[in-house]
């Protein structure tokens, strides 16, 4: 089995799970095993069909009020148990905050190695074989783990979701959480307020660097933002340490990676780093006054002038398209 441990907000799937899920189901069927999922919380029982169309054949639902909320011993706890006891050929995280932090425990409790913030998986001579991006995405490593279960964590935004119908069952577990001596627990989410789209899960990033020049000019960029839906604001790390937009909006190496249809680059130079974030975009429009920015040797389209002369006329038309 390759198992997934999956995430959820708000009891709804995370899309970065099911791209996680659509992965191992997709290894799954090349080694001949079955997919599965785990579940931690409550109420989430309902979210099994929902699995098993992501190709989940089994559903492992732990429900209990001490795993509502993240906590790392907790949740380590009851997944080392589970893989113990089913023994996967590896377990797939998505590369996430919380990923990040389960995937490396797990890997601990059970003694094994672990393939991090993977973007490519592939099944050659009956073994996983792994590619992530090193030295800031300007190489590529593959390499295999040699420790099993394997544990594997697949970067954001790079694995397209599939549904693929399986015949789902779901398997109660009870979960035995052992008292810690110390534990870390997430004691409240906060949201931010606007309801604002995550700029990893948005189908179009409007994204602004330092040639915005100033925190007051981002306003631009949430006008334009306001105008599409699904669409999010996104930054350079030169505007985030500035400190003119929040870190959560910061695409790149040490910031988010996306992948959405449209990617617009405003005032931003294209740093490897920042280039390691947003080169899969599925179109990339950059606007910079220097003809030989970086950016423009991966847009698709890119516009030479300045960016306070493009941005008014560009929000005028999508005020006309809005109606
Ligand atoms: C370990 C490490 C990790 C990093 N991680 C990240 C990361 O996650 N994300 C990230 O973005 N960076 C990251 N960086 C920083 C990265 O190297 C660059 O410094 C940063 O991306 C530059 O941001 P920028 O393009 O906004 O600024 P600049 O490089 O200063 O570019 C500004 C651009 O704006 C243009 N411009 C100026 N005025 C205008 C105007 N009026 N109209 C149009 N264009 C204009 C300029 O021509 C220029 O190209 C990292 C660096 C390191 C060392």
């Amino acid at each position: 089995m390759i198992l997934t441990c999956i995430e959820t907000r708000d009891k709804k799937i995370k899309k970065v799970s099911l791209e996680v899920l659509s992965e191992a189901t997709r290894i799954a069927a090349e080694l001949k095993t079955e997919a599965g999922a785990v579940l931690l919380g409550t109420g989430m029982e309902g979210l099994g069909a929902e699995l098993s169309a992501y190709g989940a054949s089994k559903v492992y639902l732990f429900d209990s009020p001490s795993l509502d909320r993240y906590s790392t011993q907790d949740h380590a706890a009851v997944l080392s148990g589970l893989v113990k006891k089913l023994s996967p050929a590896a377990v797939f995280f998505s590369a996430t905050a919380m990923g990040k932090d389960l995937a490396p425990r797990l890997a601990a409790r059970l003694g094994v190695g672990l393939a991090s913030d993977c973007t490519r998986v592939s099944v050659r001579d009956g073994s996983l074989e792994f590619t992530r991006p090193i030295f800031a995405g300007k190489a590529l490593l593959t390499f295999r783990l040699t420790s099993s279960p394997q544990v594997v964590s697949l970067r954001p935004n790079v694995f397209p979701v599939a549904a693929v119908a399986a015949a789902g069952e779901i398997m109660r577990e009870a979960a035995e959480i052992p008292p810690a001596a110390a534990r870390a627990e997430v004691t409240e989410v906060l949201k931010e307020s606007g309801g604002e789209v995550d700029v990893s899960e948005a189908d179009i990033v409007i994204s602004g660097g330092r040639g915005m020049k100033g925190p007051e000019n981002f306003e631009l960029l949430r006008e334009i933002s306001a105008l599409i839906p699904r669409s999010a604001v996104g930054a350079s790390r030169s505007a985030v340490d500035s400190g003119w937009i929040g870190h959560q909006h910061q695409v790149g190496q040490t910031g988010k990676t996306v992948s959405p249809n449209l990617y617009l680059a405003f005032g931003i130079s294209g740093a490897i780093q920042h280039l390691a974030g947003m080169s899969s975009s599925k179109v990339i429009v950059a606007v910079n006054k220097d003809p030989d920015a970086p950016i423009f040797k991966v847009a698709d389209f890119g516009v030479v002038g300045d960016l306070f002369q493009v941005i008014p006329p560009l929000k005028e038309e999508l005020k006309k398209l809005r109606g």
